[in-house]
């Protein structure tokens, strides 16, 4: 007979280790599926092994700005290998880490791939499960073009492999992958090409955030090509690649080529088609606002559903769903709105809530902007001179903080406190009210006019 729990877990990501470990904790069953490596994408190929990296890329214009500060430095260079092997070790510890955290949670691990057999059954390994919930946490996959070549490219996943920082590399790409990459790459010493389909990266942001970024992008030496497809791409003789490309560029040579287009949702391999569980046309599991499918008992969280891709937006649905179906919490889910984010770019953006144009769109002439730019004091001494630029959007007469934008160091920590400002319905004069705290950049955010 078929082993029973009441809530299985298909995916050991951030949302499917979250809605398993609560839920065990309310003294439900449960066993969680894992494919691969316990963690998932934010663990393994994703947050975690690119902040090293990022850190490693901040370090790296730190030493260049040191000499403005009356260091002198001999500089021997960037040991990539030696960092790639501290990562993987730093990730497999966090792996193991996991083992424990279930174990101690007392959920059930069963290594192997999910299948549905029916909306209550499922197939790992030749052997059936059954369960009253099942959660689908499966996460996604980056995408790659279908066009002559493509396979010569890596995708994000590959970046993580790199064994040496590739001279030349091209990554195609708007988003915040593709401009994180991008940084890093370059302040690492690759020589970077980000071509873009269209004219901006980070389309979804402010307007400020995306100007500022390109402008930060190239003054660091990024080539930011517009307008360019890329249509082919070949293998040369000496191992190069060369791209072929419609736009700004008609052939360009490189050593390493990225594709940042993208993320499919993992759901082709799942049998869903056995359970009736509805998915939109990119593959995506549509849910209500309580994570529920279309198919009672059935749910999906994190990056398979429409949902924000993030992993504190996975770890949340899960955590809710657990105390809605088993904590005695009936009405408790997650609330998609404020949700904050940073992209890790160079210098990192930090931003939560609607952007001007969204507030416009929705609230016409009740809406009100407050935006500085300056240079920040650090860079006074240095050669560099990234400006950092800020925004708050607000509306009505009592001017509610709708939108917070900053682009600059520091930004990545700054935001956390602003987003709980902003969710709690924060107005400007609040913020003005607030002391500020100097001399910081953050202060610019509590004394704006
Ligand atoms: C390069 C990169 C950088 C990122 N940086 C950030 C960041 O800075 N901050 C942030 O918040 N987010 C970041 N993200 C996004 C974040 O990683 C995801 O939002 C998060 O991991 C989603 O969690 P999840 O549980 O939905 O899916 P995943 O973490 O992808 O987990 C899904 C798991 O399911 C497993 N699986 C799939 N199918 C099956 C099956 N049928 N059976 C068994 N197992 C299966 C997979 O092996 C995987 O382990 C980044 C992503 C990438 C790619």
């Amino acid at each position: 007979m078929a082993e029973h729990y009441d809530l299985m877990v298909i995916g050991g990501g951030s949302g499917g280790l979250s809605v398993a470990e609560r839920a065990t904790g309310y003294g439900a069953r449960c066993a969680l599926i894992e494919a691969g490596r316990l963690g998932g994408t934010c663990v393994n190929v994703g947050c975690v092994p690119k902040k090293v990296m990022w850190y490693a890329a901040h370090l790296a214009h730190t030493l260049d700005d040191a000499a403005g500060y009356g260091f002198r430095l001999d500089y021997f260079g960037f040991d990539w290998r030696k960092l790639k092997d501290a990562r993987d070790t730093f990730v497999q510890n966090i792996n193991e880490w996991y083992l424990g955290y279930l174990a101690k949670a007392k959920v059930d691990l069963l290594n192997g791939f999910g299948r549905f057999i029916d909306a209550h059954t499922l197939d790992v390994n030749g052997e059936r499960y059954t369960a009253d919930h099942i959660v689908i946490a499966t996460g996604g996959r980056p995408q790659v073009p279908e066009l002559p070549g493509a396979e010569f490219g890596m995708t994000s996943d590959g970046f993580f492999a790199l064994p040496s920082c590739p001279p030349r590399t091209a990554i195609v790409g708007s988003g915040y992958i593709a401009v994180e990459l991008a940084g890093m790459l370059q302040a690492l010493g690759s020589e970077v090409t980000l071509l873009l389909r269209k004219d901006q990266v980070l389309r979804s942001f402010d307007a400020l955030l995306r100007e500022q970024l390109m402008e930060r992008l190239r003054e660091d030496g990024v080539t930011v090509l517009t307008q360019t497809q890329v249509r082919a791409v070949a293998r040369l003789a000496n191992g190069a690649l060369s791209l072929h490309c419609e736009g700004q560029a008609s052939t360009l040579p490189v050593d390493a080529l990225i594709w940042a287009i993208g993320r499919d949702p993992n759901t082709d391999a799942l049998n869903l088609a056995a359970t009736g569980v509805l998915v939109n046309p990119n593959g995506s599991i549509p849910t209500d606002p309580f994570q529920n499918t279309s198919v009672s008992g059935v749910y999906a969280i994190g990056d398979v559903t429409q949902n924000f891709h993030l992993t504190p937006v996975a770890i949340a649905a899960g955590r809710r769903l657990a105390d809605r179906l088993f904590g005695g919490q009936p009405e408790r889910r997650l609330v998609y709105e404020n949700i904050p984010t940073v992209v890790f770019s160079h210098p990192p953006i930090g931003t939560v809530g609607l952007t001007e144009e969204e507030a416009r769109q929705q609230f016409g002439s009740a809406v009100q902007i407050y935006q500085t730019q300056f240079r920040p004091m650090y860079h006074a001494f240095t050669h560099r001179q990234p400006r950092t630029a800020m925004k708050l959007v607000c509306v009505g007469p009592e001017e509610k903080i709708v939108g917070c934008h900053i682009i600059g160091e520091g930004a990545d920590e700054m935001l956390q406190g602003f987003a709980v400002a902003v969710r709690m319905g924060a107005t400007k004069r609040d913020f003005d009210d607030t002391v500020a705290i100097h001399p910081t950049s953050a202060e610019e955010l509590v004394t704006m006019r």
